[in-house]
């Protein structure tokens, strides 16, 4: 079976770095908010280009601190309208929906899966106040586009990055295009931990102060507390994990476009659609996703001929059991995309010849 992703190789290849990293926190006898963390902040800051960055336990608290340190600095009101492409992760819309905010789920543009400004501008009401596009699959949203009817209507911009570790447009990386950004890194993610860990960057100070007494029981100072504020920290292990990460993500990047390049030259499958790609630098291959009419069936071929597969995602939030409220929406692009997308083994240590036996499998599929 070639899987879909083998973390437990992509990490073993990494694994004396990594006990060394291990080995240093144990010895120190500090294990949280210390240096191997504030390391890690400055690192990562440096990497997307942004003034600061604000670890916290996940990436859904990166996106839900965010929003409550905007609701805590008056610049969000309960209620407010935030827009949200209608095609994300679940955790993007629990981030808006547990602030009390209001999502505004938006289709998607159905060749990039991303936000579009068009439609952005589009779903604008008197109560809109945010913009969350989602780098959905490594692909960077339309920043450019998004910020221009961001700045017109002045509404605040989070990036969900947290499929996006590293994509770029123009030199200018995600996580230092919208007002913040919410990344993950969890294990399977492009830049990924092993645990659970997240982050947010930002350029603007006084959200950075917010959101690091939000992450630590609302306090700056020991004891004082300046918000009901909640434990949400990043530990000193996984900062010390994700600092050997970080000094290989490019490489894996790289990897990741590789195959890419491959499934793109050589897929050939009139069942079978490609995704996008654009500019080189503005996808990090997170996922590579492609759409079928007969993707379940051609899930089960796959799988029969040793190709794992998985499907991201099957159900769309606004169908969800979670959102009841949301069910009588009709969205049928994104309908559409959760009934056809399937992703393809992505996997920065896959072999040549694993790639190839991936293209002449689906070539020769006929769902
Ligand atoms: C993974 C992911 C999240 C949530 O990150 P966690 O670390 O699992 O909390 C949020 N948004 C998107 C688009 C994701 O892929």
């Amino acid at each position: 079976m070639i899987p879909f992703l083998n973390l437990k190789d992509v990490n073993a290849k990494l694994r004396e770095e990594l006990l060394e990293a291990c080995a240093r926190v144990i010895d120190s006898g500090w294990y949280i908010a210390g240096n191997e963390l504030s390391a890690f902040e400055r690192e990562y800051a440096a990497y997307c280009g942004s003034t600061h960055c604000i670890g916290v336990a996940n990436g859904l608290d990166a996106l839900t601190l965010t929003l409550r340190a905007w609701l805590e600095l008056g610049r969000l009101q309960e209620g407010d309208e935030v827009i949200v492409p209608a095609n994300t992760y679940i955790a993007t819309l629990l981030a808006i929906t547990e602030n009390a905010l209001t999502p505004v789920l938006v289709e998607p543009d159905d060749d990039s899966f991303n936000l579009s400004p068009g439609s952005v501008a589009a779903a604008l009401g008197k109560r809109t106040r945010a913009i969350l596009p989602v780098h959905l699959y490594g692909r960077l949203a339309d920043m450019q586009g998004l910020l221009e009817v961001a700045d017109q209507h002045k509404l605040l911009v989070l990036e969900d990055a947290a499929q996006g570790h590293g994509a770029s447009i123009g030199g200018r990386k995600a996580g230092n295009w919208g007002n913040a950004a919410g990344f993950s890194f969890y294990p399977g993610k492009n830049l990924g931990a092993l645990g659970d860990a997240g982050a947010i960057t930002t350029s603007d100070e006084e959200l950075a102060d917010t959101l690091r007494a939000l992450r630590n029981y609302g306090s700056h100072v020991k004891y004082r507390n300046l918000y009901q504020g909640l434990n949400s920290r990043l530990d000193e292990i996984q900062a010390a994990m994700l600092r050997v990460k970080l000094k290989h993500l490019d490489e894996q990047t790289a990897q990741r476009r590789e195959i890419a390049r491959r499934y793109l030259n050589e897929i050939d499958n009139p069942a079978v659609r490609l995704p996008a790609w654009g500019q080189e630098e503005e996808h990090v291959w997170h996922l590579f996703v492609v759409r079928s009419q007969r993707r379940d069936r051609l899930q089960q071929l796959l799988d029969k001929a040793g190709v794992q597969t998985m499907i991201h995602y099957p159900i769309a939030p606004h169908k969800q059991k979670a959102y009841t409220e949301f069910n009588h929406i009709e969205l049928p692009i994104t309908e559409r995309i959760h009934e056809e997308v399937l992703s393809l083994p992505m996997d920065p240590g896959m072999t040549q010849e694993q790639v190839s036996r991936v293209i002449e499998t689906v070539n020769q599929a006929n769902p």
